[in-house]
């Protein structure tokens, strides 16, 4: 049992620090097979700087060549990869459904951070994301296809709808096509019956987190917030917690199908 804990952790781990790299490959568009290199030197990373934490603790966090701060995003996002990956297992178990959730997941975080970044959500990881599905539901559900697909067209139409009504009542482009594009691949993998509670839920934290940022740095609402991360919290909140922040708004009744 121990064993297996620290196996998903350390996969976590690993994966935190993989998604971080994939992250500022995509965004930046440098090859994503080369080796990892210094942000501020270019000089080539050794064996131990490549292992999650203990890379960043090791060198105190500076480049061991030019003595450049390597970002906290690195450490951050490996252990908050953990985490998650640590809360999957909890409530998989060590089941095929882990190896499942393991994927979805890690593509949506991924998602979730280019969207933060860049406001786009990158067809790369939503493809990921749309094939794991496929091969799940050909080879080990075949019988939550129907709520798949469903979940696709009503996730993907929704958002286009919504976006259309809100382009027409305020005359400006407000969802992004990619909302609708997220939106349809969460239906797909977590079913039809997710979907309201989920627009729901990213509103409630879109709306605190841009009133935050209201406060806090007196921005204003034109200032833009992406709203795939929220969608990826919401999702996750709904797997993980589904009596509470699936059947509270809506008494839905039904379960998720990834589980
Ligand atoms: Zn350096």
């Amino acid at each position: 049992m121990v064993v297996q804990d620290i196996f998903v952790v350390i996969l976590g781990l690993v994966f935190g620090s993989f998604l971080y790299t994939m992250t500022l490959r995509l965004q930046h568009q440098t090859p994503v097979s080369r080796r990892s290199s210094c942000d501020h030197c270019a000089a080539v990373i050794g064996i131990i700087g490549l292992i999650p934490l203990v890379g960043f603790v090791v060198s105190k966090g500076k480049c061991r060549n030019c003595g450049g701060s390597i970002s906290w995003a690195y450490p951050l996002t490996e252990v908050l990869n953990a985490g998650l990956v640590y809360t999957i297992f909890l409530r998989t178990g060590w089941q095929l459904e882990f190896i499942h959730a393991f994927l979805i997941f890690e593509s949506l975080l991924l998602i979730a951070f280019l969207d933060f970044r860049t406001h786009c959500i990158y067809p790369q990881p939503v493809i990921f994301a749309f094939l794991v599905q496929c091969v799940w539901l050909a080879g080990v559900r075949s019988t939550d296809l129907l709520d798949s697909l469903f979940g696709l067209f009503m996730g993907a139409g929704v958002f286009h709808w919504i976006g259309y009504l809100y382009q027409n009542l305020r005359r400006r482009v407000g969802l992004g096509e990619g909302d609708a594009t997220l939106l349809g691949l969460i239906g797909f993998a977590f079913g039809w019956n997710v979907l309201f509670a989920t627009i729901f839920w990213a509103a409630v934290f879109g709306i605190l987190f841009g009133g935050t940022l209201l406060l806090v740095r007196r921005q204003s609402w034109k200032a833009e917030i992406a709203f795939g991360p929220w969608l990826v919290l919401a999702a996750y909140l709904i797997w993980y917690f589904p009596d509470f922040f699936q059947n509270v708004p809506f008494k839905t009744g039904t379960q998720l199908i990834l589980r």
